[in-house]
């Protein structure tokens, strides 16, 4: 006990005080008196004593009440009370009303002390009890706040580690240049396959590409050139493969197809259309134009053939041979081109792409993305789009794919021009009708990044969206992935501005570039668009699928939304829905057309055909 302790003493004979107030002064506590009920609860409440002793028989007020009111306030509940009395008939009616103990008049000395040391040790000890469970209950929440942290510091550990790892692994598979396997990847392919022949009837074809002239590109052009030259062939050549074709870039300029033939055939009807396909592609650097050739070798893959380097052997010689004589099973460019008819126009586009800007040649066209919803009964249905642009080409009367118009339009600076013609399009038909855009959750629009490196870009756009007074939060840009890495300040600083302006931001062809995972943290985006290469194929390539498993969770751990492009199947759309992937793009659900109000207001009263 310590003189903090305060003790209040409640009686209305002032001799009883006296006698209390002298037994209890050894116990060196401070001492608090009162004469009436009334003040006993003022004193109470004002001063909170540790302990009460009170007169049971006052005039005012009695010591019940006193108590009853006492224990019926939050500030008095806790105080142990002691009743002093001469009546026993009042201990029990003590207990009732709350009190913690009694004393008997007359009084005895030794059991006051007694009785008051027993209740202050006691409130002592709990107040004690209630400070440790207040400590223990701070620590055990500082513990679960930090285990919270480091198992999510974990877990981002974890999910970046796995993506680093499906990573390498793609990157040990893979060619950086083209994104095809590489000959690590057909060795194994090619193994695997050979002992599959010897026990069961597989009609397979090995193909070996040579582009000739390439070193010609890639000694005048620069290396740059030369790369870009590879990976626009790989794009042709992918386009003409079916999805169980096995294509690869052995190194150089050279490339292996194996496929799957039909009856009778020996890769032939392939070799064929890899020819024509190269007869129409036309390779644009600057002001340069150079037409493609190569060597096809076709080698059959049969029992007699028991290792890839047989297979390889057999290959390099009848390239060697069709590079001398361009004859007997192989087919050079040179003697399909004999054979073919098509025309051979020459490209120029610096003067098409100015005259179409001047024309008014360029069409909007659009794609529906689809919802995947998470149940059954989930809300009402969903429509986004992404609009793709066109270019007319009227001597021909065809359209032409910006596969083929943007790299050329990206070299010769005139990018932003279309890009702006994009927005524009785009935003003037929604203007135009508010009624679709109130059925519509989001439309994309890509943007280049050679675009945003210019500095007005992105004041551009919230011009235009004023100018046509339309909510920036239901557009969504798309930039590629590789081209936000190259120019990452200019991505950075125009993602920053336009996502506080509203609009949403999509990392497009993700999965293909080198984003590290905390690099990933300091850009503005909400999206990410899984790259198609990997999604196409995803449910009968294993290393594309725990490609796309990983980005969808590593998007999960940095609380980005996924959209799968390229769902060609009804099986790859169930793979991703199985991942939790909610938007899937492709032709499987639909695939590009004009962009104008009668074809979006039909696709919006009868949905495309529903998937999973
Ligand atoms: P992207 O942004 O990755 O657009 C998706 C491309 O994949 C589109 O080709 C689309 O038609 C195609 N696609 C859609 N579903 C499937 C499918 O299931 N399988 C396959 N194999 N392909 C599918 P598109 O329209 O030829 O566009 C090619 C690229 O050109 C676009 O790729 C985008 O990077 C660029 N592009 C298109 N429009 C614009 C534009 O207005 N501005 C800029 N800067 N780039 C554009
Ligand atoms: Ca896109
Ligand atoms: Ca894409």
């Amino acid at each position: 006990m310590s003189s903090a302790t305060r003790i209040l003493l409640v009686d209305d004979t002032p001799e009883n005080l006296d006698v209390l107030s002298g037994i209890l002064e050894d116990l060196d506590c401070q001492l608090i008196v009162a004469t009436s009920g009334e003040r006993a609860l003022e004193l109470a409440a004002r001063r909170l004593p540790d302990l009460i002793l009170l007169d049971v028989m006052m005039p005012d007020i009695n010591g019940f009440d006193v108590c009853t009111r006492l224990k019926g306030d939050i500030t008095t509940t806790e105080i142990p009370i002691i009743f002093v009395t001469a009546r026993t008939d009042d201990i029990s009616q003590g207990f009732r009303v709350g009190g913690a103990d009694y004393i008997t008049k007359p009084i005895n000395a030794d059991e006051v002390r007694a009785r008051v040391r027993h209740q202050l040790e006691r409130q002592a000890m709990l107040a004690e009890l209630k400070s440790f469970n207040r400590e223990l209950e701070t620590k055990v929440r500082e513990r679960t706040s930090e285990l919270t942290i480091a198992n999510r510091q974990l877990r981002e550990e974890i999910n970046e580690r796995r993506y680093m790892q499906d990573r390498l692994n793609y990157l040990a598979t893979h060619d950086f240049v083209t994104r095809l396997h590489n000959r690590n990847a057909l060795e194994s392919f090619v193994s695997e396959l050979l002992a599959r022949i010897q026990v069961q009837t597989v009609n397979a074809t090995f193909l070996m590409i040579d582009i000739d002239r390439f070193r010609l590109i890639n000694q005048s052009c620069g290396c740059i050139a030369g790369d870009e030259l590879l990976r626009q062939f790989a794009d042709a050549i992918s386009g003409l493969l079916r999805r169980d074709d096995f294509f690869a870039r052995l190194g150089g300029d050279r490339f292996a197809v194996v496929t799957y033939c039909d009856e009778g055939d020996k890769g032939d009807a392939l070799a064929r259309s890899i020819l024509a396909q190269l007869q129409e592609f036309n390779f644009q650097w600057e002001d340069r134009q150079f037409k493609l050739a190569a060597s096809i070798a076709t080698v059959p893959l049969t029992r007699t053939m028991v290792s890839y380097d047989q297979v390889m052997l057999a290959a390099d010689e009848v390239i060697f041979v069709a590079k001398q004589e361009a004859r007997g099973g192989i087919f050079s460019y040179e003697e399909a081109a004999k054979r073919s008819n098509l025309h051979k126009e020459n490209i120029n586009w610096a003067s098409r792409l100015v005259d179409a800007i001047h024309n008014q040649s360029f069409r909007a066209y659009f794609q529906m993305i689809e919802y995947f919803p998470a149940t059954r009964d989930d809300e009402a249905p969903r429509y986004r789009l992404e609009v793709l642009m066109r270019l007319w080409d009227a001597e021909h009367q065809r359209m032409i794919s910006p596969g083929e118009f943007i790299g050329p339009a990206e070299r010769l600076h005139l990018i932003p021009e279309l890009d702006k013609w994009m927005l524009q399009a785009t935003l003037s038909l929604f203007a135009q009708h508010p009624d679709l855009l109130d059925q519509i959750d989001m439309v994309s629009i890509n943007i280049s990044a050679f675009s945003i490196r210019e500095t007005q870009f992105a004041q551009f756009i919230i011009n235009s969206f004023q100018h046509f007074n339309l909510p920036p939060q239901k557009f969504c840009f798309e930039i590629t992935e590789t081209q936000a890495i190259v120019n990452v300040e200019s991505a950075r600083q125009f993602m920053q501005q336009l996502r506080e302006f509203g609009a949403h931001f999509a990392l497009d062809d993700f999965g293909s570039g080198f984003a590290s995972y905390a690099y990933l943290h300091q850009m503005a985006f909400d999206k990410i668009k899984i790259d198609g290469i990997f999604v196409r194929d995803m449910d009968s390539d294993a290393s594309h699928y725990a490609m796309v498993k990983s980005i969808v969770e590593m998007a999960a751990s940095l609380n980005k939304e996924v959209i799968a492009e390229f769902v060609e199947t009804e099986a790859v759309a169930q793979k991703l829905y199985a991942l939790g992937v909610r938007w899937g793009q492709g032709y499987h659900h639909h695939r590009p057309q004009a962009l104008n109000y009668q074809s979006l207001q039909k696709l919006l009263l009868s949905p495309v055909q529903q998937t999973t």
